[in-house]
């Protein structure tokens, strides 16, 4: 099980193994069918790669074990989307340029070579097919924090409603727009899903 925490600290701190960088074990267990009210306990970290505009490398990210159940629980700085390497920033702008500023995959992909070298087009295009295939997850999740809200309420053409929640997560901003869906929803709104429950 993976949680994403608020950070100040820079996507480069990551780097090296830190307790410091993260927050202490919750409280209670996360894990439905235990929820013991234990203090998870700290289990070492593990690595994963970022691709971010200040950093590209390896950070170490916390791990937490239940003393009851012996379930894992990892917490992922806030800059990161589970299972993408590309950091939530570079992700959002390519969806921000694609659906806002309607510049085309190739025009993105050529714009933002001298930041991200290793950005292609398959990868802009799996974005866009990723959130536009989350919709009906985004749009329950927006009307669970502001019922009846604009955003979703006249189902809009895909466009027109992909810039009007993209418009709404910068005003979050996007970083804490991450974090609460996910501790609503238990994915991320990028999450790779088949069917939705
Ligand atoms: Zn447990």
């Amino acid at each position: 099980m993976q949680r994403i925490f608020h950070t100040e600290h820079n996507v480069s701190e990551y780097r090296l193994p830190n307790s410091a960088l993260f927050p202490v074990g919750p409280a209670r267990c996360p894990h439905p069918g235990c929820q013991a009210f234990v203090r998870q306990k700290s289990h070492g970290f593990y690595e994963r790669n970022i691709i971010s505009i200040e950093y590209i490398g390896k950070i170490y990210i916390r791990r937490y074990i239940c003393p009851v159940c012996g379930k894992t629980l990892s917490m992922l700085p806030m800059f990161c989307l589970p299972y993408y390497q590309y950091s939530l920033a570079a992700i959002f702008l390519t969806l921000y340029e694609y659906y806002c500023n309607q510049k085309n995959i190739s025009r993105i992909r050529r714009e933002q070579q001298t930041v991200y070298p290793s950005l292609r087009r398959r990868h802009i295009y799996l974005y866009i097919q990723r959130f536009i295939h989350n919709r009906q997850l985004i749009d329950y999740y927006i009307n669970n924090i502001s019922p009846g809200s604009n955003v979703t309420g006249s189902q809009p053409e895909i466009c027109q409603w992909a810039k009007g929640i993209l418009d709404e997560m910068v005003k979050t901003p996007p970083s804490i727009f991450n974090i609460h869906f996910h501790q609503e929803i238990g994915k991320s709104f990028m999450a790779h899903m088949k069917m939705i429950a």
